[in-house]
């Protein structure tokens, strides 16, 4: 095996750009499926797919062998948490612990709270966000139309928060609508109220570059596998006070130090929240992931504005499609988009634009069951549910044209 392997930013990182922009599915683009739910889970890079192939015959368990296969797998387990940390551009006492995805992200930093935290979140955020918090000191605050009011809720409501420990928690994307929020500015605020504060970035990192010191937020939560990377991975990344002092998220080995008949010493670093071996290959294509994104913004910011804007015109501007009713408040936002059609069912618009025309769209909720309501009604409609549009290195504009014509016909021939 080679040292090419390790994810470091020394690592040569073919650039993601012109043809090389198509990411090649593994039942994907070259038979023709126009994969437009890349907001639930992105398609593996190549690149990431090439690291993980060369790297199979290696994995081992890490932190416990002389063997040089466990050897290989911990230095680049421990190497990929270097990676991760520059590719958030974090604080060098930050700390990365590998999770299994977001959701575990927040688990374990709701956890790891000191008792009296008063958290702020609003109501709109991906379940995943919403709920891990738990207690009376728990706000969830409305979400505003503006990014200004917004700021100022979470002014309003830290302001109202006993003293103690506080945490704002926020989205940096919504996964709805693909809205960005106001992240520096809700920070700015956090700060003045000596909050700290955690930003959702499961949306927001595979389109746009994180800097949580320009942001100034404390954590960061995000998920290999909308990274371009396979399920099982993800981190929390961020300082590493709170979760020092807190119980293992997990108790087992690899978080302890030292088991005595009668007593535990946990380890204090990363590692004492994951206990149990770690998901070796997963973390490392998450590392590999992360290292070629970060190499490539430039171009991928410029795919993905180009398709956008195509999207957005295109079904603003649906030909005989006044029925369809699409959430797009002019804010900026990454490649995501929802909408509903008037007397049509979300779920059999997906199925029918699934069987018929190979294209792959989410309906739902989205697991932010109140953000979607609410935008529903304010679109004038009625129902719980919508079908949601998302962007990502595999598209095309001829996935788009696709779409576009797909909807013409199937609200043409009705329901
Ligand atoms: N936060 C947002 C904004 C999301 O879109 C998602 C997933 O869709 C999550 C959190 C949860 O991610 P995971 O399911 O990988 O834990």
């Amino acid at each position: 095996m080679t040292l090419a392997l390790e994810p470091t930013t020394e690592t040569p990182v073919p650039p993601v750009a012109g043809a090389a922009l198509r990411v090649p599915l593994v039942t994907g683009g070259d038979i023709g499926y126009a994969n437009l739910d890349h907001a639930a889970s992105a398609p593996c890079l190549d690149a990431v797919r090439s690291a993980v192939d060369e790297f199979l015959p290696w994995y081992a368990s890490v932190h416990r062998g002389a063997g040089f296969a466990s050897q290989v797998s911990t230095k680049l387990y421990e190497r990929t948490r270097d990676v991760l940390r520059r590719f958030v551009d974090a604080r060098g006492t930050d700390t990365v612990v590998f999770t299994r995805n977001t959701t575990d992200s927040f688990n374990l930093l709701a956890k790891a709270l000191p008792r009296t935290t008063s958290v702020v979140v609003f109501d709109t955020e991906h379940h995943a966000a919403l709920l891990p918090w738990r207690g009376p000191n728990v706000r969830r605050v409305r979400l505003p139309r503006t990014r200004l009011a917004a700021v100022s809720v979470v002014d309003e409501a830290l302001a109202a928060c006993p003293q103690g420990p506080r945490l704002v928690v926020v989205a940096g994307a919504s996964n709805v609508t693909g809205e960005l929020l106001p992240v520096a500015e809700i920070a700015a605020v956090a700060r003045e109220h000596g909050a700290r504060v955690a930003l959702d970035a499961a949306q927001l990192a595979p389109h746009r570059r994180i800097s949580l010191r320009e942001l100034d937020v404390d954590y960061v939560a995000l998920s290999g596998h909308k990274l371009y990377a396979p399920f099982g991975a993800g981190a929390l990344i961020g300082r590493s006070d709170w979760l020092r002092a807190a119980d293992p998220y997990l108790a087992g080995g690899g978080a302890s130090k030292l088991v005595t008949e009668d007593a535990v010493v946990w380890n204090s670093g990363p590692e004492r929240h994951e206990a149990g071996s770690p998901n070796t290959v997963g973390v490392y294509a998450l590392g590999v992931a992360c290292a070629q994104l970060a190499a490539n913004w430039d171009a991928v910011g410029a795919h993905e504005a180009e398709l956008l804007e195509r999207l957005r015109k295109g079904l603003a501007g649906l030909p005989g499609c006044a029925e369809l009713r699409l959430f797009d408040a002019p804010v900026d936002r990454v490649g995501t988009v929802s909408f509903v059609v008037d007397g049509f069912d979300p779920g059999w618009l997906a199925a029918v634009l699934s069987a018929e025309y190979g294209i792959g769209v989410r309906d739902g909720a989205f697991c932010a069951h109140v953000a979607t309501r609410r935008l529903i009604r304010e679109v004038g409609a009625e129902g719980q549910q919508a079908v949601r549009v998302s962007l990502g290195l595999g598209s095309t504009a001829e996935h788009i044209d696709r779409l576009l014509l797909a909807l013409r016909q199937i609200i043409a021939r009705g329901a």
